[in-house]
């Protein structure tokens, strides 16, 4: 259906390879789904499929895998899901993802809540409208990293790491073992998803944090094998989902908890972007 209308919501889970074998969140007894399979017109296009839903009376709209889709660009999906995270006046937004491996010291089913960021890909100046000149301190909003801990040891039992970087690549293919090899000493995971989505929420205003469950080795730093990595998105989808149904039960919404709304100023540059 092409609904015209965007629903109010306070909170956005971007979904990604975690829930994605999972309907997420249709199998949640006390999550209430309100509709499915919104598509919205936007400035950049038609949007992917949205959902919304109802957990205890806060309002969430989600997407699968990033809204990625063949056809689309990766950056215009994470702009026409941003635009319409604006319109509908979302406060709090959340990611997850499969990621890789910096780090020797890491594992497949590590999770990791990465408290900042390293952008290595060529999407550059992904941006919905430019009114603003974002600061890139604490780019993943503490507070709500901290939901997303407190949520993580509650359902875990693993290793969770509560802070690391986390490289970002274009994809869609993997990293070679000479990037791989350069990226260590700077970042601990390496991904696709989280830029240009951090600077796209940081635009609209909202907090964001993400979190990564790790799926493979970095190539060159130890083998891994495509079972083990299959076997984890279909294994922990529910885990992850239950994660981030908590962080929506318990994130802050009334009280002022981060910095996160200020890190963006008006821009000098007003009359290259009116
Ligand atoms: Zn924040």
């Amino acid at each position: 259906m092409d609904d015209k209308k965007i629903p109010r919501a306070d909170f956005a889970i971007i979904g990604g390879s975690g829930t994605l074998s999972s309907n997420f969140p249709n199998k949640f007894a006390d999550v209430k789904i309100l509709a499915e399979n919104l598509f919205y017109s936007t400035p950049y296009g038609k949007s992917p499929a949205m959902k919304i839903f109802d957990v205890d009376g806060r309002k969430v709209l989600t997407c699968k895998m990033h809204g990625w889709r063949s056809g689309v660009t990766r950056a215009d999906s994470s702009r026409q899901i941003f635009w319409i995270f604006r319109e509908a006046g979302v406060k709090k937004i959340l990611s997850e993802g499969g990621v890789g491996t910096v780090n020797h010291l890491l594992n497949p089913r590590d999770l990791m809540i990465p408290d900042d960021y390293l952008d290595l890909s060529v999407r550059k100046d992904v941006q919905l409208d430019g009114k603003y000149l974002l600061i890139m301190r604490q780019a993943l909003c503490h507070a709500l990293r901290k939901n997303l801990l407190d949520a993580a040891q509650k359902y875990f039992d693993g290793r969770i790491f509560e802070r690391g970087i986390y490289a970002v690549t274009d994809g869609r293919h993997f990293e070679s073992p000479a990037e791989i090899s350069m990226m260590k000493g700077h970042a601990d995971i390496v991904g696709q998803s989280l830029a240009p989505e951090v600077y796209l929420a940081r635009e609209i205003g909202a907090c964001y944090a993400n979190l990564s469950f790790i799926v493979n080795y970095g190539e060159g730093i130890f083998n891994w094998s495509h079972e083990v990595m299959k076997n984890i998105f279909f294994d922990d989808a529910e885990l992850l989902g239950k994660i981030l149904i908590d962080v929506i039960r318990n994130a802050e919404l009334e009280k002022k908890v981060c910095q996160c709304a200020e890190l963006r100023k008006e821009t000098l540059l007003k009359e290259v972007y009116d």
